[in-house]
């Protein structure tokens, strides 16, 4: 048997607050980071090559209002890859945070996966159980949060985005298909309410 693999959520200022005010087990919002909050450049790490995709707060805050816990699940290799170091990503999560909480749409955490399979280096070379589409970030999450996942969405922009919420049994879950953003909030809810 080896240790968890998986990193400990960055937890936004607010947590507790936001915690307190959700009842529990807690509906959540799973998010796919880049290509669905931030324009993917590529091994995005800084504010400055951050562009946010269209419709992404008003998403956070329309999920919020339906009392939905707003968790960001984002596999980095760019760390394993030795592009940017954990306290360089965590310091740029701490700025995208403050960026919702700015607009009144606080994030409750962030799960990151630093590992690759093949091109990790050093220990980050390793088949974890975090990367998607390995279910082990939203099980965690599901544990440390109380999250009713059966209640829960997941939002993506690659199928194996959708393959780890569907592992950790998040019932709806939506495919981003291009690059227009979050186009058709109203769409997008309405095939996802009801829950
Ligand atoms: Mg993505
Ligand atoms: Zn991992």
């Amino acid at each position: 048997m080896s240790m968890s693999l998986i990193r400990a959520p960055y937890l936004d200022p607010s947590a507790d607050a936001l915690l307190a005010g959700t009842a529990s087990p807690r509906k959540a919002l799973f998010l796919d980071r880049d290509g669905v909050i931030n324009i993917n450049h590529g091994y995005v790490h800084t504010p400055a090559n951050t562009d946010w995709v269209p419709g992404i707060f008003e998403l956070v805050a329309d999920a919020q209002a339906r009392g939905h816990a707003c968790i960001v699940v984002t596999n980095q290799a760019g760390i394993g890859r030795g592009m940017y170091d954990e306290a360089a990503f965590l310091a740029y999560t701490a700025w995208m945070h403050a960026q919702f909480a700015a607009r009144g749409t606080p994030l409750l955490a962030t799960y990151w996966c630093p590992h690759h399979p093949e091109e990790g280096l050093g220990d980050y070379r390793v088949a974890c159980e975090c990367r998607k589409p390995r279910p082990g970030m939203l099980l965690d999450a599901a544990a440390r949060f109380d999250v009713d996942m059966r209640a829960s969405w997941m939002i993506g922009d690659k199928a194996t985005d959708l393959e780890a919420a569907a592992a950790a049994g998040v019932e709806q879950r939506h495919l981003l298909q291009d690059d227009a953003g979050i186009a058709d909030l109203n769409r997008l809810f309405a095939a996802m309410a009801g829950r």
